[in-house]
């Protein structure tokens, strides 16, 4: 195996992650952990039980009193460590990201592993900021103050389409404010999540702070949302999956944080640089082979620009270099597995009976056919009501659609029930302003689409969920605030007391 990396050898204990060891699984079922580029078994493992879970979080409420008793100073050290220990071990996993995912070795070399040290950095410094208000005398009487405190034990799940990215976001503004962590990432793509805790634990990071369950929905992830001993549930994942978790964390009363799916809208004026515009969409539309929450889906082009638009797609989409994610040259890997594979492609046979497949709609021959790849794929002609234009498809596939006026434009653009990402194209200022206004979504791109930094936040409107990842407002998910009041008056009969024992 490549880079010196020897999976087997690295989860020979295990592929549970509990108060600072690794451990088998007690599911009777085992895993696998799959390579998409070649359908080949990479690793299989024990998942997580019910005992599993119960193990983790019993950990982590252990770990809680040390941790959120320690000072921010020595919690932002200790974060601080951690980005260290993950900019050295950057190229294993970029590695291992490739390998469970299929993402070229270029993609999570400059932007998974890169993105998750930034943020464990951002978050180490954050740490230090948690903003509380002034204190005063809003009584005559009393003095007030608030004290920002964090949870307890926080239960997170988290999808496969950003393994590693998506367990930092879970766990780093969580433990940076000072609680303590289950993570139940995706049963297919465990590895990362893994390498994430041990690297915690080499930074220093006691033990049961961060504990990682890897196990599939029903054994593991309801476990852990109906858990008392779990004080929020933190879920990223489809909105299907999002909203069944949410009746359950209802029913044991729990604080809920969901980042579900998305349908991205990209909009493009008829005074847009096309050539922006058309390389913006291919690669907004193709990044991750599609399947990101944020990923360009329709585009609505105004009628001048729209044709020289879909030509121009068509022909970079066909450029794209599909083939080994450990290829330098590689830009498309294959979906994430096959199962994934052929639900785009069902996606793309039920919409060809009334659009037009323009380019792709296909999975590649020849050296690629083991592997679960799909080609770029632009639909035009599909109906604004149809299933391609309203679902979320998660993969490499673009729909566009012309539009006449602005407001029709605008319009089309915010008809989905999801919210959690747009772009529009345009040089005149009015326009853009109005769009990054009217949309209804939690990130509004012009003139690009896809970038994220860790100072800033990353969440949905609607359907795509509620609550932030990323940035200082993701502290307002993990942290609760407390109102004190200390009596000024140091008088044993209190003014107010008149209203419970009368005048006397
Ligand atoms: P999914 O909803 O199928 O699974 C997400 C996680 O939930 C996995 O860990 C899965 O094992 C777990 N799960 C499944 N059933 C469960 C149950 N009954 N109880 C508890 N946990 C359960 O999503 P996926 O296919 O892994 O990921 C793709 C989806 O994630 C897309 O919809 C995508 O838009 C969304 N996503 C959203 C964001 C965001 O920030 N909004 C980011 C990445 C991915």
């Amino acid at each position: 195996m490549g880079n010196g990396f020897q999976v087997a050898d690295r989860f020979a204990e295990g592929a549970q992650y509990i108060e600072g060891r690794l451990r088998p699984g007690t599911s009777r079922d085992p895993q696998d952990v799959v390579d998409p580029a070649t359908g080949e078994r990479v690793h299989r493992y024990a998942p997580a039980g019910p005992d599993d879970v119960d193990a983790a979080v019993a950990a982590a409420g252990a770990a809680y009193p040390g941790w959120s008793g320690a000072t921010p100073a020595e919690r932002s050290e200790a974060l601080h460590r951690l980005a260290a220990v993950l900019g050295a071990r950057a190229a294993d996993f970029a590695y291992a990201e490739s390998l469970q995912c299929g993402k070229p070795l270029k993609l999570s070399t400059e932007f998974d592993v890169p993105g998750t040290v930034d943020n464990a950095s951002f978050f180490a410094g954050a740490a230090r900021h948690l903003e509380g208000r002034a204190a005063a005398e809003y009584s005559a009487d009393h003095t007030s103050y608030v004290r920002r405190e964090p949870l307890g034990v926080v239960g997170s799940i988290a999808p496969w389409n950003y393994p590693l990215q998506m367990a930092a976001w879970k766990i780093l503004p969580a433990v940076a404010a000072g609680n303590t962590v289950v993570l139940k990432p995706a049963e297919i793509t465990p590895l990362t999540s893994l390498m994430f805790a041990q690297a915690a634990t080499e930074a220093g990071i006691p033990d049961g702070v961060i504990n990682i369950v890897p196990g599939t929905g029903p054994d593991a992830g309801e476990h852990l949302v109906g858990h008392p001993g779990v004080v929020m549930t933190s879920f990223t994942g489809s909105t299907a999956v999002g909203r069944r978790v949410a009746a359950l964390a209802a029913s044991t009363g729990k604080r809920l944080h969901l980042e579900l799916g998305g349908k991205a809208p990209f909009l493009v004026f008829d005074d847009a640089d096309l050539d922006a515009a058309v390389n913006g969409a291919v690669a907004a539309a193709l990044v991750n082979t599609g399947q990101d929450c944020t990923a360009a889906t329709r585009a609505y082009v105004q009628r001048p620009l729209y044709d020289a638009f879909v030509s121009g797609v068509a022909a970079l989409m066909e450029s794209v270099r599909l083939g080994d994610p450990f290829d330098p040259s590689t830009d498309l890997g294959p979906l994430v597995s096959h199962r994934q594979r052929d639900r785009v492609a069902g996606f793309v046979e039920r919409a060809r009976a009334h659009a037009t497949v323009v380019t792709g709609g296909e999975a590649p021959g020849g050296d690629l056919a083991a592997g679960a790849y799909y080609r770029p794929t632009l639909i035009t002609g599909a109906a604004q009501d149809s299933e391609i234009v309203r679902s979320e498809v998660f993969g490499p596939v673009l729909v566009a659609l012309p539009f006449d006026t602005d407001d029709e434009g605008l319009g089309l653009a915010d008809d989905t029930p999801y919210g959690l990402a747009a772009s529009a194209w345009t040089r005149d200022l009015y326009r853009a302003n109005r769009a990054t206004r009217e949309i209804r979504a939690g990130c509004v791109w012009i003139n690009d689409h896809i970038p994220i930094i860790s100072e800033m936040p990353h969440g949905g409107y609607r359907a795509s969920g509620f609550g932030k990842d990323m940035s200082s407002y993701s502290f307002e998910e993990y942290t609760q605030v407390k109102h004190v009041m200390y009596d000024n008056t140091a008088v044993a009969r209190k003014d107010w007391h008149r209203t419970v024992f009368g005048d006397r």
